[in-house]
């Protein structure tokens, strides 16, 4: 093919300067083999939202976005360019059956988690509804699992009402059996957002529930330490569930069930860094971005930085054994 010089391929005409590493180049599309490490994963479904949602189109959006981050961690003087992210690509929706999507969900990742016991889920939703399937084949997977939910809801719906949904995922996992309330912690509940009811469950069902208003009463990493010792004595694995609505509206203006006296963003990064460093933390989801809605890509952008802030995490518990 004839060299123009300075004509490229659609997209890739994008300003070059070889002092900034583009995040985006740490995923790389899965080839087949053994995932030693991080493996990102898409969860295209946003049919089981209660409102409104597009956030099908979030796993992409956040792909996409992390081109508008480099792959340097200044604070921390920590390059994260020879990190990888095995890309395995999204799991295929049904159009409008929620049950065989869910089954689908929980199949995948159950047979990818188990053929590949090495490696980090990072899960890419989708509304919430993904958790159920997705935590229950972890817990296939890997055994016993504990999870910490970062959101402004309790998603304890009664499963009754309007069947499984983005309401309902953590109701599921406890009715299945697959997990219990001990080994359930939510972080970021606040005011207008739930009914007493479901608080009411919440403590009968023995979840550690931290509101709002002790998130910004207490420290962040006093909260997570104070939740891991609980969580610890009852399993070896941890998976975390950010769902974006945990963050005030202002942070994350691109969630579906978006809200003010919400979690600033810094918390939230310095909570999944926090977690990262943790060792027994082997599986994240990020869940509930409509980017049909977002602003500026502001809400895809806080996800895609909760993942290079996740893997910096997990960097720097590694520092001094890795380069
Ligand atoms: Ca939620």
């Amino acid at each position: 093919m004839k060299n123009y010089g300075h004509l490229y391929p659609a997209g890739k005409a994008r300003f070059e300067d070889r002092g900034i590493i583009k995040a985006d180049t740490l995923l790389k599309e899965w080839n087949g083999s053994q995932v030693n490490g991080f493996g990102l994963v898409g969860v295209p479904l946003s049919r089981t939202s209660i409102s409104h949602s597009g956030a099908s189109a979030a796993p992409d959006s956040i792909r996409r976005v992390l081109a508008s981050f480099s792959t340097y961690a200044v604070e921390e003087d920590l390059e994260l360019c020879r990190q990888t992210i095995t890309d395995l690509g999204d799991i295929k929706m049904h159009v409008t059956d929620n049950g065989v999507s869910r089954q689908r969900i929980e199949e995948t990742l159950t047979h990818l988690l188990t053929d590949h016991p090495r490696m980090i889920p990072l899960i890419l939703g989708g509304d919430h509804a993904i958790s159920r399937p997705a935590i229950s084949a972890f817990s296939r997977a890997r055994g016993k699992v504990g999870v910490i939910q970062f959101d402004a809801h309790h998603d304890l719906r009664n499963l009754e009402d309007g069947g499984p949904s983005n309401g309902t995922p953590f109701r599921g996992l406890l009715e299945d059996g697959g997990l219990d309330g001990r080994r359930l912690v939510q972080i970021g509940i606040r005011n207008f957002a739930n009914g007493k009811v479901y608080r009411q469950y919440a403590e009968e069902q023995a979840i550690t529930v931290y509101t709002m208003k002790e998130v910004r009463a207490r420290s962040m990493t006093h909260i997570l330490e104070e939740s891991l010792e609980t969580l610890r004595s009852h399993v070896e694995h941890i998976y975390v569930s950010v769902d974006m609505d945990v963050l005030d509206q202002a942070f994350a203006p691109g969630c579906a069930a978006i809200g003010p006296g919400g979690m600033d963003s810094f918390t939230l990064f310095e909570a999944v860094e926090f977690l990262g460093r943790q060792g027994d933390v082997t599986g994240l989801d990020i869940v509930e971005i409509d980017p049909t809605r977002d602003f500026r890509d502001m809400t895809s952008r806080t996800a895609a930085f909760v993942l290079l802030t996740f893997l910096k995490g997990k960097r720097l518990a590694g520092r001094g054994s890795a380069s």
